[in-house]
C-alpha cells in the first residue's frame, strides 16, 4: 500500500492537514537539474556549485561561469533555486580554489572560508550567479556553506543583498546553530546541511564507513542542534530547511517538520517517498515525533521511538 501510496503521490508538500512544507531538489549538473525538474519538487534547495568544477584546473571567467550556471537554473524559471557559493576543500577538492597541504581539511580553509584571502573568487562567483538568474527567470538566492561566526553571515549577506539576492548561511558547524537566532538578525534564511553538521558535531569524518554509526543523522546531539536551529527560525518568522542527506528519510522528515523546519531540499529520486509519507501525518503528529526523538538518547531509540508515534497517530 505505502509503494502505492509513493506512486500516487504528485505534490505539492504538506501535511495531512495541509500545512506546507516546501519540498525541493539538490542538483549540480544539467543533467540532475533535469531530473529534478520532471518530479514533484518546488524549485531548488541546493545546487552545489563547486561540482561543475571539480575537473577544471582555472577558474572559469564570470561570463562562462554564468552561462554554467544558467544552464543549471533553466528548468526552473518561476522557482527558487538556491545557489551555494563554491564549497570547495576536503571532500570536495576544486584545483583553483582548494589550499593544498593542509593537515585537516575538513577543518581548514573550505566552503566560505576560502573568500577570507581572496575576497575576489566570491565576488566573481556572485556576479556570475546574478547574470545567470537574469538570463533564466529563476527566483535566485545565494547561501554560504562552512559558515561559523555571525560576522561571517553578515559580511556575505551584504555581498549577496549588494547584487539584489536574498541572502541565506548553512548551518554545518555547531557554532552556527547555537547562534541560529543571532544568524537569523543578519540573513533572510537558514539552510541545515545535516551531513557535515553530523560530522562536525560527533567529530567523526563523514566518509570513514567504520565511523556510519556516529555519522547517523539520527544521533540526539544532531536532532537537538536542528531544533534549535528551527525553533529560530519559527522566532524570527524566516524559512529554515534541510538540504543534507537527513531530508531524504520520510520518517526523519515528519521529526523535521515537527522542530518547525520550513523546507527539505533531497536527491530528486527521495522526494515522492517523502512527499507520501508527510501527506499521510498531520502537523501536530509531526510534534509529537519530534518530541519524541528529542528524548532519545541514541539513534536506534530515536527511530523506534519515531515509528512509534507515526504508526500510533497515522
Ligand atoms: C551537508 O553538509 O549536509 C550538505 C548539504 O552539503 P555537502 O553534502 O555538499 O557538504
Ligand atoms: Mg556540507
Amino acid at each position: 500500500a505505502r509503494r502505492e501510496q509513493v506512486a500516487a503521490w504528485s505534490g505539492p508538500g504538506a501535511t495531512a492537514d495541509g500545512v506546507p512544507v516546501k519540498l525541493v531538489a539538490n542538483v549540480a549538473d544539467t543533467e540532475s537539474a533535469a531530473t529534478a525538474g520532471a518530479e514533484p519538487v518546488e524549485g531548488v534547495g541546493l545546487f552545489r556549485t563547486e561540482l561543475c568544477f571539480l575537473n577544471r584546473a582555472d577558474e572559469p571567467g564570470v561570463e562562462e561561469q554564468a552561462a554554467i550556471y544558467a544552464e543549471v537554473l533553466r528548468p526552473f524559471t518561476g522557482q527558487v533555486v538556491v545557489v551555494r557559493t563554491l564549497d570547495a576543500g576536503s571532500d570536495k577538492p576544486v584545483a583553483f580554489a582548494t589550499q593544498v597541504g593542509e593537515e585537516n581539511p575538513a577543518l581548514g580553509v573550505r566552503g566560505l572560508r576560502l573568500s577570507f584571502d581572496n575576497p575576489a573568487l566570491l565576488v566573481r562567483q556572485l556576479d556570475a550567479i546574478r547574470l545567470a538568474a537574469d538570463r533564466t527567470g529563476a527566483e535566485v538566492q545565494v547561501m554560504a556553506p562552512m559558515v561559523a561566526t555571525v560576522a561571517e553571515a553578515a559580511g556575505f549577506a551584504g555581498l549577496v543583498r549588494e547584487r539584489g539576492l536574498r541572502a541565506g548561511v548553512m548551518i554545518e558547524v555547531p557554532a552556527a546553530a547555537l547562534l541560529a537566532h543571532r544568524m537569523l538578525e543578519v540573513v533572510d534564511f537558514l539552510s541545515i546541511g545535516t551531513n557535515d553538521l553530523t560530522q562536525y558535531t560527533m567529530a567523526a569524518d563523514r566518509m570513514a564507513t567504520d565511523l556510519a554509526h556516529l555519522t547517523d543523522p539520527w544521533q540526539p546531539a544532531v536532532l537537538q542542534l536542528i531544533a534549535i536551529t528551527a525553533h529560530a527560525g519559527r522566532q524570527a518568522g524566516k524559512p529554515v530547511g534541510v538540504c543534507g542527506e537527513a531530508a531524504a528519510d520520510p520518517l526523519l522528515a515528519c521529526a523535521l517538520v515537527g522542530m518547525g523546519i520550513t523546507s527539505l531540499s533531497m536527491a530528486p529520486a527521495a522526494v515522492r517517498a517523502v512527499g507520501a509519507r508527510l501527506a499521510g501525518v498531520s502537523a501536530e503528529t509531526c510534534e509529537e515525533v519530534a518530541e519524541a526523538v528529542l528524548g532519545a538518547t541514541d539513534p536506534a531509540a530515536a527511530r523506534a521511538a519515531a515509528l512509534l508515534v507515526v504508526e500510533r497517530r497515522g
